[in-house]
Protein backbone atom coordinates (compact mmCIF):
# COMPACT_ATOMS: atom_id res chain seq x y z
CA UNK A 1 0.00 0.00 0.00
CA UNK A 2 1.47 3.48 -1.08
CA UNK A 3 1.84 6.21 2.31
CA UNK A 4 1.00 9.33 1.24
CA UNK A 5 1.65 12.85 3.59
CA UNK A 6 -0.33 15.86 2.87
CA UNK A 7 0.56 19.40 4.07
CA UNK A 8 -2.45 21.73 3.95
CA UNK A 9 -4.97 18.61 4.32
CA UNK A 10 -7.43 20.71 5.93
CA UNK A 11 -7.99 23.35 2.89
CA UNK A 12 -9.36 22.94 -0.45
CA UNK A 13 -7.03 21.12 -2.75
CA UNK A 14 -6.05 19.57 0.19
CA UNK A 15 -9.25 17.62 1.06
CA UNK A 16 -9.93 16.58 -2.66
CA UNK A 17 -6.52 15.12 -2.79
CA UNK A 18 -6.75 12.90 0.12
CA UNK A 19 -10.26 11.55 -1.13
CA UNK A 20 -8.40 10.66 -4.21
CA UNK A 21 -5.39 9.07 -2.54
CA UNK A 22 -8.07 7.29 -0.61
CA UNK A 23 -10.14 5.98 -3.94
CA UNK A 24 -6.72 5.18 -5.00
CA UNK A 25 -6.17 2.93 -2.20
CA UNK A 26 -3.35 4.63 -0.07
CA UNK A 27 -2.71 5.02 2.85
CA UNK A 28 -2.82 8.89 3.73
CA UNK A 29 -1.26 11.18 6.21
CA UNK A 30 -2.45 14.64 7.10
CA UNK A 31 -0.79 17.61 8.81
CA UNK A 32 -3.61 19.90 11.01
CA UNK A 33 -2.52 23.22 12.86
CA UNK A 34 -3.51 22.99 16.32
CA UNK A 35 -6.43 25.29 16.26
CA UNK A 36 -8.96 26.13 19.34
CA UNK A 37 -12.15 24.73 17.33
CA UNK A 38 -12.26 22.05 14.96
CA UNK A 39 -10.66 22.91 11.59
CA UNK A 40 -11.46 19.65 9.79
CA UNK A 41 -15.02 20.27 8.17
CA UNK A 42 -13.74 19.58 4.68
CA UNK A 43 -12.39 16.33 5.72
CA UNK A 44 -14.61 15.06 8.64
CA UNK A 45 -16.60 13.00 5.78
CA UNK A 46 -13.59 11.03 4.61
CA UNK A 47 -12.50 11.00 8.83
CA UNK A 48 -11.61 7.82 10.02
CA UNK A 49 -11.05 6.28 13.96
CA UNK A 50 -7.09 5.46 13.86
CA UNK A 51 -8.00 2.87 16.23
CA UNK A 52 -10.02 0.98 13.42
CA UNK A 53 -7.86 -1.47 12.05
CA UNK A 54 -9.18 -0.47 8.29
CA UNK A 55 -8.39 3.45 8.95
CA UNK A 56 -6.33 4.71 6.30
CA UNK A 57 -6.59 8.18 6.73
CA UNK A 58 -4.47 9.90 10.07
CA UNK A 59 -3.82 12.97 11.12
CA UNK A 60 -0.97 14.68 13.02
CA UNK A 61 -0.93 17.97 14.77
CA UNK A 62 1.75 20.16 13.35
CA UNK A 63 2.65 23.20 11.78
CA UNK A 64 5.14 24.51 8.66
CA UNK A 65 7.23 27.10 11.04
CA UNK A 66 7.96 24.03 12.68
CA UNK A 67 10.91 21.86 11.25
CA UNK A 68 11.67 19.90 13.76
CA UNK A 69 8.18 18.32 14.11
CA UNK A 70 7.97 17.69 10.18
CA UNK A 71 11.56 15.74 10.36
CA UNK A 72 9.93 14.07 13.27
CA UNK A 73 7.13 13.43 11.47
CA UNK A 74 8.44 12.28 8.44
CA UNK A 75 11.33 9.86 10.18
CA UNK A 76 8.08 8.61 11.63
CA UNK A 77 5.52 7.97 8.58
CA UNK A 78 8.06 7.21 6.13
CA UNK A 79 5.62 8.48 2.80
CA UNK A 80 6.40 7.25 -0.31
CA UNK A 81 4.93 11.07 -1.56
CA UNK A 82 4.80 13.66 -0.05
CA UNK A 83 2.39 16.47 -1.55
CA UNK A 84 3.03 20.23 0.34
CA UNK A 85 -0.17 21.86 -0.30
CA UNK A 86 -0.12 24.29 2.92
CA UNK A 87 -0.04 27.86 2.35
CA UNK A 88 -1.07 31.53 3.38
CA UNK A 89 -2.80 31.35 -0.06
CA UNK A 90 -4.97 34.29 0.00
CA UNK A 91 -3.12 37.41 -1.82
CA UNK A 92 -4.37 40.35 -0.60
CA UNK A 93 -4.16 38.75 2.90
CA UNK A 94 -0.05 38.61 2.04
CA UNK A 95 -0.19 42.05 1.98
CA UNK A 96 -0.71 42.40 5.30
CA UNK A 97 1.09 39.93 6.66
CA UNK A 98 3.99 39.46 4.55
CA UNK A 99 6.17 37.66 6.80
CA UNK A 100 3.90 35.47 8.59
CA UNK A 101 3.10 34.34 4.94
CA UNK A 102 6.76 33.77 4.05
CA UNK A 103 7.43 32.24 7.40
CA UNK A 104 4.83 29.78 6.48
CA UNK A 105 4.88 29.39 2.48
CA UNK A 106 8.87 29.90 1.64
CA UNK A 107 10.29 28.66 4.80
CA UNK A 108 7.80 26.30 5.84
CA UNK A 109 8.87 24.47 2.10
CA UNK A 110 12.83 24.96 2.53
CA UNK A 111 11.83 23.02 6.50
CA UNK A 112 9.77 19.86 4.71
CA UNK A 113 12.64 19.53 2.03
CA UNK A 114 15.20 19.78 4.68
CA UNK A 115 13.03 16.77 7.21
CA UNK A 116 13.03 14.76 3.62
CA UNK A 117 16.63 14.99 3.22
CA UNK A 118 17.62 14.69 6.41
CA UNK A 119 15.16 12.24 7.24
CA UNK A 120 16.47 9.89 4.30
CA UNK A 121 13.07 8.96 3.46
CA UNK A 122 13.02 7.90 -0.28
CA UNK A 123 9.83 9.60 -1.21
CA UNK A 124 8.19 12.37 -4.12
CA UNK A 125 7.75 15.65 -3.15
CA UNK A 126 4.76 17.86 -4.98
CA UNK A 127 5.33 21.84 -4.62
CA UNK A 128 1.87 23.55 -4.88
CA UNK A 129 3.27 26.41 -7.01
CA UNK A 130 1.29 29.15 -8.23
CA UNK A 131 0.53 31.21 -11.41
CA UNK A 132 1.14 34.12 -9.17
CA UNK A 133 4.49 33.66 -9.46
CA UNK A 134 4.30 34.72 -13.12
CA UNK A 135 2.75 38.13 -11.83
CA UNK A 136 3.95 41.07 -14.55
CA UNK A 137 5.66 37.97 -17.07
CA UNK A 138 4.36 38.40 -20.18
CA UNK A 139 0.97 35.98 -20.76
CA UNK A 140 0.33 33.19 -21.97
CA UNK A 141 3.07 31.41 -19.73
CA UNK A 142 4.22 28.17 -19.70
CA UNK A 143 6.83 26.14 -17.37
CA UNK A 144 9.37 28.56 -18.86
CA UNK A 145 7.99 31.87 -18.68
CA UNK A 146 10.08 34.26 -16.26
CA UNK A 147 9.02 34.29 -13.08
CA UNK A 148 8.29 38.30 -11.72
CA UNK A 149 6.01 38.03 -8.81
CA UNK A 150 3.66 40.87 -7.77
CA UNK A 151 3.28 39.52 -4.34
CA UNK A 152 4.60 38.78 -1.09
CA UNK A 153 2.50 35.38 -1.44
CA UNK A 154 3.83 35.00 -4.79
CA UNK A 155 7.61 36.00 -4.31
CA UNK A 156 7.14 33.31 -1.21
CA UNK A 157 5.94 30.53 -4.05
CA UNK A 158 8.88 31.85 -6.01
CA UNK A 159 11.58 31.35 -3.79
CA UNK A 160 9.42 27.64 -2.36
CA UNK A 161 9.87 27.37 -6.31
CA UNK A 162 13.25 27.53 -6.71
CA UNK A 163 14.22 25.56 -3.54
CA UNK A 164 12.54 23.04 -4.78
CA UNK A 165 14.02 22.77 -8.21
CA UNK A 166 17.53 23.44 -6.27
CA UNK A 167 16.42 20.39 -3.84
CA UNK A 168 15.84 18.41 -7.27
CA UNK A 169 19.53 19.33 -9.01
CA UNK A 170 21.68 19.42 -5.83
CA UNK A 171 20.21 16.70 -3.55
CA UNK A 172 18.73 14.36 -6.39
CA UNK A 173 15.56 14.19 -4.67
CA UNK A 174 11.98 13.23 -6.70
CA UNK A 175 10.92 16.78 -6.38
CA UNK A 176 8.16 18.33 -8.63
CA UNK A 177 6.99 22.16 -9.13
CA UNK A 178 3.23 22.10 -9.98
CA UNK A 179 2.60 25.63 -11.22
CA UNK A 180 -1.61 25.72 -10.86
CA UNK A 181 -3.43 28.31 -12.21
CA UNK A 182 -6.74 29.40 -10.17
CA UNK A 183 -8.97 26.13 -9.34
CA UNK A 184 -12.01 26.82 -7.24
CA UNK A 185 -14.85 24.76 -5.96
CA UNK A 186 -17.68 24.69 -3.56
CA UNK A 187 -14.87 24.17 -0.98
CA UNK A 188 -13.17 27.30 -1.99
CA UNK A 189 -12.26 29.51 1.46
CA UNK A 190 -15.27 31.80 1.63
CA UNK A 191 -13.03 35.11 1.47
CA UNK A 192 -11.72 34.34 -2.33
CA UNK A 193 -13.55 36.17 -5.18
CA UNK A 194 -15.45 33.37 -6.63
CA UNK A 195 -16.42 31.58 -3.68
CA UNK A 196 -17.45 35.33 -2.30
CA UNK A 197 -19.41 35.89 -5.79
CA UNK A 198 -21.11 32.22 -5.75
CA UNK A 199 -22.04 32.89 -1.62
CA UNK A 200 -23.42 36.42 -2.86
CA UNK A 201 -25.61 35.39 -5.66
CA UNK A 202 -27.37 32.37 -3.23
CA UNK A 203 -27.98 34.88 -0.53
CA UNK A 204 -29.14 37.78 -2.74
CA UNK A 205 -31.27 34.86 -4.52
CA UNK A 206 -32.91 33.97 -1.29
CA UNK A 207 -33.61 37.49 -0.67
CA UNK A 208 -30.84 37.71 2.61
CA UNK A 209 -28.54 40.32 1.17
CA UNK A 210 -28.69 43.12 -1.09
CA UNK A 211 -25.09 43.97 -2.10
CA UNK A 212 -21.94 42.12 -3.13
CA UNK A 213 -18.67 44.25 -2.27
CA UNK A 214 -15.84 43.70 -4.98
CA UNK A 215 -12.13 45.26 -6.20
CA UNK A 216 -11.43 45.87 -9.40
CA UNK A 217 -13.13 43.41 -11.79
CA UNK A 218 -10.68 43.50 -15.00
CA UNK A 219 -7.97 41.38 -13.86
CA UNK A 220 -7.84 38.08 -16.32
CA UNK A 221 -7.31 34.44 -14.83
CA UNK A 222 -7.64 30.72 -15.94
CA UNK A 223 -10.47 29.53 -13.57
CA UNK A 224 -10.48 25.58 -13.33
CA UNK A 225 -12.27 23.06 -11.13
CA UNK A 226 -10.13 22.05 -8.10
CA UNK A 227 -10.94 18.26 -8.32
CA UNK A 228 -9.37 17.65 -11.75
CA UNK A 229 -6.26 19.45 -10.23
CA UNK A 230 -5.53 17.20 -7.82
CA UNK A 231 -5.33 14.45 -10.36
CA UNK A 232 -3.01 15.99 -12.27
CA UNK A 233 -0.89 16.89 -9.06
CA UNK A 234 -1.34 13.25 -8.35
CA UNK A 235 -0.07 12.16 -12.53
CA UNK A 236 3.08 15.05 -11.54
CA UNK A 237 4.87 12.05 -9.17
CA UNK A 238 3.57 9.37 -11.31
CA UNK A 239 6.35 10.28 -13.75
CA UNK A 240 9.69 8.24 -14.38
CA UNK A 241 11.35 11.86 -14.24
CA UNK A 242 10.64 15.00 -12.04
CA UNK A 243 9.69 18.10 -13.75
CA UNK A 244 7.82 21.02 -13.58
CA UNK A 245 4.25 21.35 -15.16
CA UNK A 246 1.80 23.90 -15.85
CA UNK A 247 -1.60 22.70 -14.76
CA UNK A 248 -4.41 25.38 -16.45
CA UNK A 249 -7.60 25.35 -18.70
CA UNK A 250 -5.54 27.43 -20.83
CA UNK A 251 -8.86 29.96 -21.07
CA UNK A 252 -8.51 33.47 -19.27
CA UNK A 253 -11.89 35.86 -18.31
CA UNK A 254 -11.82 38.67 -16.43
CA UNK A 255 -13.01 38.56 -12.77
CA UNK A 256 -16.48 40.51 -14.61
CA UNK A 257 -17.17 37.51 -16.65
CA UNK A 258 -17.20 35.29 -13.57
CA UNK A 259 -19.89 37.54 -11.66
CA UNK A 260 -21.78 37.77 -14.91
CA UNK A 261 -22.07 33.94 -15.27
CA UNK A 262 -22.59 33.38 -11.43
CA UNK A 263 -25.60 35.80 -11.94
CA UNK A 264 -26.99 35.10 -14.96
CA UNK A 265 -27.47 31.39 -13.53
CA UNK A 266 -29.27 32.52 -10.53
CA UNK A 267 -31.38 34.83 -13.16
CA UNK A 268 -30.04 37.59 -11.57
CA UNK A 269 -28.93 41.36 -12.61
CA UNK A 270 -25.62 41.53 -11.69
CA UNK A 271 -25.47 45.18 -12.28
CA UNK A 272 -28.31 45.93 -9.87
CA UNK A 273 -26.36 44.11 -6.90
CA UNK A 274 -22.65 44.58 -7.48
CA UNK A 275 -20.69 47.66 -5.93
CA UNK A 276 -17.01 48.66 -6.01
CA UNK A 277 -15.22 48.54 -2.62
CA UNK A 278 -11.49 50.14 -2.75
CA UNK A 279 -10.41 48.05 -0.24
CA UNK A 280 -10.08 44.94 -2.22
CA UNK A 281 -7.79 46.70 -4.10
CA UNK A 282 -3.95 45.26 -3.90
CA UNK A 283 -1.10 47.97 -3.97
CA UNK A 284 -0.52 45.70 -7.05
CA UNK A 285 -2.29 43.62 -9.02
CA UNK A 286 -1.53 41.06 -11.85
CA UNK A 287 -3.50 41.93 -15.16
CA UNK A 288 -3.41 38.85 -16.96
CA UNK A 289 -2.66 35.27 -15.52
CA UNK A 290 -3.13 32.40 -18.74
CA UNK A 291 -1.59 29.21 -18.54
CA UNK A 292 -0.27 26.94 -21.45
CA UNK A 293 -1.22 23.29 -20.43
CA UNK A 294 0.07 21.42 -23.31
CA UNK A 295 3.09 19.90 -21.16
CA UNK A 296 0.97 18.44 -19.12
CA UNK A 297 -1.22 17.33 -21.56
CA UNK A 298 1.25 15.95 -23.69
CA UNK A 299 3.57 13.98 -20.73
CA UNK A 300 0.72 13.69 -18.12
CA UNK A 301 -2.52 12.78 -20.29
CA UNK A 302 -4.18 15.33 -18.51
CA UNK A 303 -6.63 18.09 -19.35
CA UNK A 304 -9.00 20.56 -17.44
CA UNK A 305 -12.22 19.79 -18.68
CA UNK A 306 -14.79 22.49 -16.89
CA UNK A 307 -14.55 25.57 -17.74
CA UNK A 308 -15.00 28.85 -16.28
CA UNK A 309 -18.84 28.84 -16.99
CA UNK A 310 -19.47 25.69 -15.50
CA UNK A 311 -17.33 26.63 -12.95
CA UNK A 312 -19.64 29.29 -11.92
CA UNK A 313 -23.07 27.09 -12.31
CA UNK A 314 -21.13 24.14 -10.07
CA UNK A 315 -20.34 26.36 -7.03
CA UNK A 316 -23.70 28.77 -7.30
CA UNK A 317 -25.59 25.44 -6.93
CA UNK A 318 -24.13 24.11 -3.83
CA UNK A 319 -24.15 27.81 -2.25
CA UNK A 320 -27.86 27.48 -3.01
CA UNK A 321 -28.31 24.04 -1.67
CA UNK A 322 -26.20 24.78 1.27
CA UNK A 323 -28.38 28.17 2.67
CA UNK A 324 -30.87 26.12 2.03
CA UNK A 325 -29.25 23.18 4.39
CA UNK A 326 -27.90 25.97 6.67
CA UNK A 327 -28.24 25.15 10.37
CA UNK A 328 -27.10 26.72 12.99
CA UNK A 329 -23.13 26.09 14.43
CA UNK A 330 -23.37 27.82 17.35
CA UNK A 331 -25.88 27.22 20.03
CA UNK A 332 -26.66 30.47 22.78
CA UNK A 333 -26.98 27.91 25.56
CA UNK A 334 -24.40 30.39 28.12
CA UNK A 335 -26.00 30.37 31.62
CA UNK A 336 -23.95 32.44 34.12
CA UNK A 337 -24.31 31.56 37.45
CA UNK A 338 -25.72 33.88 40.19
CA UNK A 339 -23.02 35.72 41.53
CA UNK A 340 -23.02 36.88 44.91
CA UNK A 341 -24.01 40.93 45.25
CA UNK A 342 -20.91 42.84 45.46
CA UNK A 343 -20.92 46.31 47.88
CA UNK A 344 -19.72 48.48 44.86
CA UNK A 345 -23.33 46.81 42.83
P1 LIG B 1 -6.36 26.69 1.19
O1 LIG B 1 -6.13 28.08 1.66
O2 LIG B 1 -7.76 26.20 1.03
O3 LIG B 1 -5.62 25.65 2.17
C1 LIG B 1 -4.40 25.97 2.76
C2 LIG B 1 -4.03 24.88 3.73
O4 LIG B 1 -2.79 25.21 4.36
C3 LIG B 1 -5.05 24.68 4.86
O5 LIG B 1 -5.14 23.31 5.15
C4 LIG B 1 -4.39 25.41 6.01
O6 LIG B 1 -4.81 24.98 7.28
C5 LIG B 1 -2.95 25.03 5.77
N1 LIG B 1 -2.00 25.88 6.49
C6 LIG B 1 -1.92 27.23 6.48
N2 LIG B 1 -0.93 27.64 7.28
C7 LIG B 1 -0.36 26.53 7.81
C8 LIG B 1 0.70 26.31 8.72
N3 LIG B 1 1.39 27.33 9.25
N4 LIG B 1 1.02 25.04 9.03
C9 LIG B 1 0.31 24.00 8.53
N5 LIG B 1 -0.73 24.15 7.67
C10 LIG B 1 -1.05 25.40 7.31
O7 LIG B 1 -5.58 26.54 -0.18
P2 LIG B 1 -5.91 25.61 -1.46
O8 LIG B 1 -6.31 24.28 -0.99
O9 LIG B 1 -6.77 26.36 -2.38
O10 LIG B 1 -4.48 25.53 -2.15
C11 LIG B 1 -3.54 24.53 -1.79
C12 LIG B 1 -2.15 25.02 -2.14
O11 LIG B 1 -2.10 25.27 -3.55
C13 LIG B 1 -1.77 26.32 -1.45
O12 LIG B 1 -0.40 26.29 -1.12
C14 LIG B 1 -2.03 27.37 -2.51
O13 LIG B 1 -1.23 28.51 -2.35
C15 LIG B 1 -1.69 26.61 -3.77
N6 LIG B 1 -2.36 27.09 -4.95
C16 LIG B 1 -3.74 27.15 -4.95
C17 LIG B 1 -4.40 27.65 -6.05
C18 LIG B 1 -5.89 27.73 -6.09
O14 LIG B 1 -6.42 28.37 -7.01
N7 LIG B 1 -6.61 27.12 -5.17
C19 LIG B 1 -3.66 28.11 -7.23
C20 LIG B 1 -2.23 27.93 -7.13
C21 LIG B 1 -1.62 27.44 -6.03
P3 LIG B 1 -6.16 25.55 7.98
O15 LIG B 1 -7.29 24.77 7.37
O16 LIG B 1 -5.95 25.27 9.42
O17 LIG B 1 -6.25 27.01 7.64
Amino acid sequence: MKRAFITGITGQDGSYLAELLLLKGYEVHGLVRRASSFNTGRIDHVYQDARDPDARLFLHHGDMTDGVRLLTLLGAIAPDEVYNLAGQSHVRESFDQPRFTAEIVAMGTLHLLEAIRHSRVACRFYQAGSSDMFGDSAPPHTELSLLAPRSPEATAKAYAHWTTRNYREGYDLFAVNGIAFNHESPRRGETFVTRKISQAVARIQAGRQDFLYLGDLSPVRDWGYAPEYVEGMWRTLQQDEPDDYVLATGTGHPVQDFVEAAFDHAGLDWDRHVRFDERYLRPTEVVELLGVPDKAAEKLGWRATVQMAELARIMVDADVAALEHEGRHWVDDVRLPTWPVLATD
